[in-house]
């Protein structure tokens, strides 16, 4: 994918961020991919009250944070 295909998402575009499980039931460990639809993801791994939480911040118009949103 290049980058004319993300041209509408830029760095600067607002995000907004979803909390994703950091393991499956059983214990394994989720792969996490940089966003192929928006300039402005990143991760976070934050503590939420003992439990492992990967937080994905992706531009409010990313297709694929629209798809997870769904979810
Ligand atoms: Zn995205």
């Amino acid at each position: 994918m290049n980058d004319d295909q993300r041209s509408n998402t830029t760095y600067t575009a607002p995000v907004g961020s979803i909390d994703m499980h950091a393991f499956d039931k059983d214990g394994a460990a989720y792969e996490i991919w940089p966003c192929h639809h928006c300039h402005p993801w990143h991760g976070e791994v934050v503590l939420d009250e003992g439990e492992v939480i990967v937080r994905e911040w992706h531009a409010i118009g990313c297709p694929a944070f629209q798809e997870l949103l769904e979810d």
